[in-house]
């Protein structure tokens, strides 16, 4: 997992690595609130709540392991939604080589792995994430987080991420929690998610 430094104690508000029309599967209306907004608003309450917390310096996955409460919705929201808005684009929408070699041996196939984390994703009640991350013995597995979970919480390394909160789709897909999940593979860049490793 690539982390992320504060810049003389602040952390800064990440760019798109692409153009806000060029997903297609999520509209520039949906990102225009979803990063310009919400983001934003995680990024603005993390750098106000950190003074005096004692994790001031520390790198974002520290700060999301070790804090509690409002310092650690906002740091896992930041967190969360980075890796979220990073790991798409236009091209790469495969997995391949030891990523795929990985999601074969412990999934069946990458066509099991997708219906499993769709799955996991439509069933999570109320406001989460659903995510593949590494497990210490090596293995890949899937997990709910409620509303600000990260697995790093859990001592996992988080590989890729679909957000369920209703922010995420409500003005592209309404309800259609499901279809919004289907759609997402279509701009899934496989080649950050492997550089997660
Ligand atoms: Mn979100």
């Amino acid at each position: 997992m690539k982390d992320i430094l504060p810049v003389n104690g602040i952390f800064e508000m990440m760019q798109l690595p692409y153009d806000a029309e060029a997903l297609g599967v999520i509209s520039s209306n949906t990102l225009g609130f979803h990063h310009g907004k919400h983001l934003k608003a995680y990024v603005d309450n993390l750098n106000k709540l950190l003074p005096g917390s004692g994790l001031e310096g520390k790198p974002i996955s520290e700060v999301v392991r070790q804090a509690e409460g409002g310092l650690f919705n906002n740091a896992g929201q930041v967190l969360n939604h980075v890796m979220y808005f990073e790991q798409f684009g236009t091209a790469n929408h495969e997995p391949t080589g030891k990523l795929l070699e990985m999601i074969e041996r412990d999934f069946g196939s990458f066509g099991a792995f997708q219906k499993e984390f769709e799955q996991k994703g439509a069933t999570l009640f109320g406001s989460g994430w659903v995510w593949l991350s590494l497990n210490s013995a090596g293995h890949l597995v899937i997990t709910q987080e409620a509303n600000a979970g990260n697995p790093v919480r859990s001592g996992l390394v988080p590989l890729l991420t679909f957000d369920v909160w209703e922010h995420a789709y409500y003005l592209d897909y309404q309800n259609r929690r499901a279809d919004y999940l289907a759609a997402l593979w279509q701009i899934v860049d496989w080649q950050v998610v492997a550089s997660r490793l």
